[in-house]
Order: C-alpha cells, then structure tokens, then sequence
C-alpha cells in the first residue's frame, strides 16, 4: 500500500527550476539560466523551446488555458486567458504554445489605470515574461509572471519597477563586497519574508454588513463589553472551523511550491496571521499576492470571509504585512549578518549604516510606500508603529553605533586593530524575542523588518523603495572606496564612512517606546517627520530628491512618477467616496428605520400607560435627540461630499475629501455608535462588533 506523505505534492502546480532541468534539453536550461542573471537575453528558438515544455507539463495536470499575469498599478493582480487550442487541418483541434506567447502578450487593459501614460501617446500596452519568477497553475490555467509595460517602454506595473530596483541594489552591493574580495561574487539578492495578517469572520454575517462588504471595514460599529480583552486568543488554540481553512490553504500554497510556515492567532480576535519562508524580493512579492487570493478563495469555500483591510474594526488591532528584508549574496553570505569573524564586521556595519542613511534621507518614501487610506487607521496604536519612522538596532548596537558617532576623528588610532576592537560585534545578541514591537523599522538579528506596510498593500512598492534608496546610500559608498587598493585603506576608510553617516544620521535610531508621547516630542526635536495622513506623503513620490534617486538608479522616469501620484490620489479618492456612499445607503436605508421603530416602540408603550411615565419619556427624549443629530450629520456628510464637485486637480479633491469628508464621516460614525448604544437588539439592523468578532 503506497501512503500519501503530505509534502507529495510539492511544488506540483510549480514550473520550477527543477522541472525545468528534468524537461529541458540541458542547452536551453542554461540559457534559461543565463537570462535569469541577466548576462544574456532569451533568443527565440530557446522561448520557443520553453513554451514547449511548459505547455506539455501543463496539459499533463489538465490545464487548457494560459495567462500572462501581471501586477497593475492598482496593486492587485490581472490575467487575460487564452486556450492553448487552435484549428488543425482537418478541423481537429490542436494545442499550440509558442515562444512569442510566453515572452509577450498584448494585454487589452485599457480599464487598468495608467495615470495618463497610456492617453498621451499610444494606449496599447503590452506583457512580458519575466523569467526570474517561476510559471504556476492556478484553476487550471497556466499563469506566467510578466511585467506590464506600454507602446514607448514606460512601466505600467509594479512588477517592472520592482525588477529595476532589485538590478539597482544588486550592482551596488557587489561593488562593495567585491571591494572586499573575500571571493568575487556576481549578484546580491534582496531577499524578503513578508508576514500577513488577516481577519477570518463568519460569511453569513459579512454578506449582511454592506460596510464590509463595499469597503473591507465597518464603518459603523461600537466595542462588545469584553472588547480585546479575549487576550487569551493570542497564540491561543486556533477554532476547529480554522484550522481547516488553515490546512487548505497550506496545501494549496505547498502545491505552488509556496513554504508557507507559521499560523498563528493574532493579537485581536477572529486575527490571524501566515508568513511564508522568505524568497528573493520579486519572487516574496508574487507568493504574496497567490498568498492573499488563496487566503480569500479559500475562506469562502469554508464559509467565512477573509479581510485583508488593514482595519477592519475600529479599536481593535489593525493589520499589517511585516516586510523582513535582507542582502544575501549569490553565493550565501548574508550581508545584514553581523558575523563571528571581525574581518566581516566593517563590511556589516557599512550595510547597517548605508540603510540608516537612507531611511533617514526618505522616511517619507517609505511611509507612502507602505501605506494607503486604510493604514491611517491602523498606524499609532494597538500593536501597530507610529506614523513617524525610526529604527530600532538593539540596545547593542546602537550602542556599537553611537560610539562611532562619537569617536573624535584624532582618537581614532589609523590601525586595523583599532577598528576591529571598535566593532567587534561577535556578541550581537541573537534572540530578539524582546525586540521592539512599536518600531517600525527594526533590526531583527540578521534582517530588518519594516511593520508599517498594510496587510492589504502590494509589497512591490515597498520594496521598490527600500531597494532604491539603499541603492543609491551603497552606490555613494561604493564610489567613495572604489580608489583604494589595499584591503586595510579600504578598512580605514569604510570606518570614517560609517562615522560620517552617524554623525549625519544617527537621529533616525530610537529604541524606546514608540508608542509613547514623550516619543512624539523627541521625535520633532530631531527633526523626524511625523505624518498622520496618507495624501501628505504623497507628494514625496514627485519631490525632486525622489526623481533623482530613482531616475539615477534606473527605477522610475519622472514622468512615470507623477502617473503614480495621480494613481494614489485616485485611489484614495475612490476609497472615501465608496465609503461615503455606503455609509449614507446604510443609514438611510437600514438604520434610520431602525432607530424610527425603536421610537415607536417606545411612544406606543407610553401611550399604553394610564399615566405619563417618566423612564419612557426621557427614553423617547434622548432617541429623539439622537435622530435629530443623525439626520443633519447624514447632511453635512452628504454635502461635504458634494461640494467636491467644482474641484478638477485629483490633488485638490483629494485634499478636500481628506479635510472635509473623511472627519463627516467619523462624526456621522459616531452618531451611530451611540445610537447603537441605545437601540434594541431587535432594531439594530445588523451584526454587532460581538456577532462579527466571535464568529469563527
Ligand atoms: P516574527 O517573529 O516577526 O514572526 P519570524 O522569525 O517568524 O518573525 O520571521 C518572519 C519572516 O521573516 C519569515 O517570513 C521569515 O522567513 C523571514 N526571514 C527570516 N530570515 C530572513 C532573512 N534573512 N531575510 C528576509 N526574511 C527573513
Ligand atoms: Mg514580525
């Protein structure tokens, strides 16, 4: 009897490398190779070849269709399919996959948006394989990776640029660790582990929540009695209900060769959390999209609704998507290890400190590019960073740091033992259970890992940022050391680097609490930007040290830049006015009619009575109250709304939505809690916080 061991089906639904070798002539497998590296480009007969093979393991599982799949700008994740099926001669049908088809597609998405880059000139846009990420199945159609690029070359996508700033940092990090010539490498990838949390409640229960599901929020809803204290869901036992989504969704990603890993509860309940082990930055940013599509699909066959918002209820903890980040190069040196060897040390700390330099250039940046409308909600509170951005070494090394900082030029004896002595960083603790969960860029043993992405986001911005801007931190450094020729100058001289940076720099480390005020008044005595709002920072995508350091290592064309700010505004208008319209609909379809019935309820049991009662009058005082508020705040809300129409700049209605409409909202919200507070369980039209927060 054969027994099915629950790892048989790796990597099934995964044309992998390995595939790849057993159904490739070895040739074509090494051009295939060669590409990967970027050293030669794919000729036609070897994507032909590939197609091939590809098209027959494919139609080997069932498959009939294939797609180019490709990454929007929208942030989430597009497919055309096309069947492998064409006429034969005799009317027979034959299956035909060729080179072309795998390398490019034109993709007829003129309803993606393109923030004006398609209008101005040609509005054909086309795909293109990207063959670093591997082609997966997913029902039954053959999904290839591509990048979305338009007529003149401008990236439509997230995927291209992402692509460009992984070949940015990669160039600049090998200038440095051949600099050191520990063995000549050729590439450095970013490697990343991106942890998602998530929301899992009840279906029946979401489908009666047109908040929900309009705008992956409640717009309205006031805390059960108990609230989070259900503390002991945290790493608590996982429902039954859950545990079987869980296993499902492991297997579906274990056949996508996807290491899904750790499950857990999260901090609030009905919380959960999945992390995958990490991958190389491009090939992490896809499972992460197939992870959030599978965690969907799969929880409505399980009858439950997954939410990936990043807060879905207000007053319980948010979620968000850890972005773990390191530099590891092609031959496996981990260069964010700080090493037992002190020779390694110098090397470590140039990488430490060229990463504070440029979270410390653009904290902006990267608080755009890890947020959205929704992250507002989240970031500052409930287990979620702060809006402004620092980072959390360790108590260690930013000690280690913050010497260099201080050291006086002239104290610094010009010899290597000297330097070794400074940084001798074989200590570094390693267990970073007690790390600073309120920071949101914190060193954690060998990776930093970046807290303030939003579950919902696409983490291919956030990487494009975070790789660009160290980049362009690693290419100054390489530039400055590229003259010496001798390893202990190139030592001497990296120290003085790593001072000067500290010295310039070192305001952006903070190992305290994050959450606390008296961090908020440090953080603006050193000059820290602290920006509450999303639309605030996106105008850092247009500044013009921005376009300099992504036009410079590559990544972004200025042009290109400013259709991605028109696209965020878009987006964020979008958000608020979907928001808007659902929350008047509920209001005056759903719960006006409630509040109204409870009213009646209580005048006509008033008009029961042989005399006035004074309970029911003050009863039927305070509800009469609460309908007068509702109805004029349900008017200024609804006005508010309106008067953006004389607006035309996505820029100014963004501002208006952001000042006006978006704090009508909360007040209308307000309303409605009290009155949630007040009403009958037989008059609140729909499921409370407790119906939606103990559903699973
Ligand atoms: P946490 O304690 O925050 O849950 P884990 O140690 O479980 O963190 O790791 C979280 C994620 O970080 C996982 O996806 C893991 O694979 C990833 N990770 C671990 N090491 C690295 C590394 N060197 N570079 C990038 N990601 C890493
Ligand atoms: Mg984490």
């Amino acid at each position: 009897m054969t027994t099915h061991h629950p790892f048989d089906d790796f990597g099934k639904h995964l044309f992998s490398e390995n595939v790849m070798k057993e159904t490739l002539p070895y040739p074509i497998y090494k051009k295939w190779k060669t590409a990967t590296r970027k050293d030669d480009a794919l000729d036609l007969n070897t994507a032909d070849a590939i197609a091939h093979a590809m098209k027959a393991w494919a139609m080997e599982k069932g498959v009939t269709h294939f797609t180019h799949w490709f990454q929007p700008m929208t942030g989430s994740t597009a497919e055309k399919h096309d069947s492998f099926v064409e006429p034969g001669e005799y009317a027979q049908a034959i299956s035909r996959f060729s080179g072309k088809n795998l390398i490019k597609g034109e993709g007829d998405a003129s309803s993606f948006p393109s923030g004006g880059l398609r209008a101005t000139f040609e509005a054909r846009g086309y795909t293109y394989w990207d063959c670093t990420s591997p082609a997966f199945i997913r029902d039954n159609v053959l999904c290839i990776p591509t990048i979305f690029v338009s007529y003149n070359g401008d990236t439509l996508d997230k995927k291209a640029p992402l692509l460009k700033s992984i070949d940015a940092i990669s160039k600049q990090a090998t200038r440095i660790v051949n600099l050191f010539k520990d063995k000549d490498i050729r590439q450095v990838h970013p490697m990343v582990g991106l942890e998602q949390e998530y929301f899992l409640i009840d279906k029946k229960l979401f489908e009666q929540r047109m908040d929900l599901q309009h705008c992956g929020r409640t717009l309205f809803g006031s805390m059960p009695p108990n609230g989070q204290g259900v503390a002991d869901h945290y790493f608590g036992s996982i429902p039954r209900r859950v545990a079987a989504f869980m296993k499902e969704v492991d297997e579906e990603l274990w056949k996508l060769g996807i290491y899904a890993k750790t499950e857990h509860n999260e901090a609030a309940p009905c919380q959960f959390e999945i992390a995958p082990l990490f991958a190389q930055a491009n090939i992490a940013v896809d499972q992460n999209q197939i992870i959030m599509d599978i965690l969907r699909t799969t929880a409505d066959k399980h009858e439950m609704s997954c939410l990936l918002h990043e807060k879905p209820f207000q007053g319980v903890n948010g979620s968000g998507k850890h972005n773990n980040w390191s530099l590891v190069t092609d031959d496996g040196q981990n260069l964010l290890e700080p090493g037992e060897r002190p020779h390694e040390n110098i090397r470590f700390l140039l990488f430490v400190c060229a990463v504070i330099k440029a979270v410390d250039t653009f904290p902006e940046l990267l608080r755009m590019a890890a947020s959205c409308y929704n992250n507002d909600y989240r970031l500052g509170g409930h287990e979620a960073p702060p809006a402004v951005i620092s980072i959390c070494m360790g108590s260690y090394l930013e000690d280690v740091l913050m010497r260099l900082d201080k050291q006086e030029k002239g104290s610094l004896k010009d010899n290597e033992s000297t330097a070794i002595s400074l940084v001798s960083l074989a200590d570094v603790p390693k267990d970073t259970s007690d790390r600073n969960r309120t920071s949101p860029f914190a060193f954690t043993g060998n990776k930093f890992e970046f807290r303030m992405v939003g579950s919902s986001r696409s983490a291919a911005t956030t990487n494009t940022v975070l790789n660009t801007i160290v980049a362009d931190a690693l290419g100054e450094i390489a530039d400055e050391l590229k003259d010496y020729k001798y390893i202990d100058d190139i030592r001497r001289q990296s120290l003085q680097i790593c001072r000067r940076i500290m010295k310039q720099h070192h305001r952006i480390l903070f190992s305290g609490d994050g959450y606390s005020q008296a961090w908020m008044i440090e953080a603006k005595k050193r000059g820290l930007p602290n920006i509450s709002c999303y639309i605030d920072t996106i105008p850092s995508l247009t500044a013009a040290k921005a376009v300099d350091v992504f036009q410079n290592n590559g990544v972004y064309k200025q042009h290109e830049l400013e259709a991605r700010s028109e696209i965020l505004y878009e987006e964020f208008i979008n958000s608020v006015r979907v928001e808007v319209k659902t929350l008047l609909d509920v209001s005056k379809k759903c719960l006006l009619p409630g509040l109204i019935k409870e009213i009646k309820f209580y005048s006509d049991a008033l008009q029961s009575l042989p005399k006035p009662h004074l309970f029911y009058e003050k009863k039927i005082n305070k509800l009469l109250k609460l309908l007068d508020k509702f109805n004029d705040q349900y008017h200024v809300l609804k006005h508010k709304n309106l008067d953006a129409r004389p607006l035309t700049a996505n820029r100014e209605i963004a501002r208006h939505m952001n000042d006006e409409v978006v704090p009508a909202l909360k007040s209308l919200r307000d309303i409605i809690d009290e009155i949630e507070e007040s009403i009958s369980y037989e008059n609140y039209p729909v499921p409370s916080y407790e119906d939606l927060l103990t559903s699973v």
